[in-house]
């Protein structure tokens, strides 16, 4: 069966721009998955400190037949290897963050994986992105997604690259 995976993609240092697109050949070179959808980079403005670059967000669908803890682990694996230190304050800038936003239509409730992503819901920067390569889809446990948007902070989304 095709399970799709949503991956939210972040980062501000470096060449974030450079970065986010490495990240999605890097989605698409996991093993028994396909990177199937790619949207627009966006850029955002930082939640948390506010002293830090602005971001680069964009969001994968990535068809996949890794388990949600196989793929949380690969996504590990590719932040490690673009060099992503994990010693900063919360929400500090970082070079690659790979969050699983949502498998299929799964709620997950474990020590290190939450899925649906806990901030899904209230990130514009995740919202608009995914929205256009998903579109309205349910969000489990948060209703449809296009209705989430109206209670989400502004972060100044700019469209940067348009996706495909
Ligand atoms: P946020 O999760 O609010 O976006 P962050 O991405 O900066 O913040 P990290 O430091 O990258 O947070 O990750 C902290 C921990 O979150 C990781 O160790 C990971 O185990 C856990 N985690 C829980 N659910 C998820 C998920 N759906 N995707 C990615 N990481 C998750
Ligand atoms: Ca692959
Ligand atoms: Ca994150
Ligand atoms: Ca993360």
């Amino acid at each position: 069966m095709r399970l799709i995976a949503y991956i939210g993609i972040g980062s501000n240092l470096g060449d974030p721009v450079v970065q986010v697109q490495e990240a999605f050949e890097e989605l698409d070179a996991i093993p028994d998955s396909v990177l199937v959808a790619r949207s627009s980079l966006y850029s955002s403005k930082p939640m948390g400190p506010a002293d830090q670059p602005d971001y680069v967000n964009a969001v994968a669908a990535l068809d996949t037949l890794l388990s949600p803890e196989e793929l949380l682990k690969m996504l590990r694996k590719i932040e490690d290897r673009q060099g992503r230190e994990r010693d900063g304050e919360k929400w500090g800038p970082r070079i690659l963050d790979l969050d699983l936003l949502l498998y299929g239509k799964k709620k997950i409730n474990k020590a290190d994986l939450t899925v649906p992503h806990p901030g899904l819901h209230e990130r514009d920067f995740v919202i608009i992105p995914l929205a256009e390569i998903a579109g309205d889809l349910n969000i489990p446990g948060r209703g449809q997604l296009h209705s989430l948007i109206k209670s989400c902070e502004n972060h100044f989304l700019k469209k940067l690259i348009t996706g495909k």
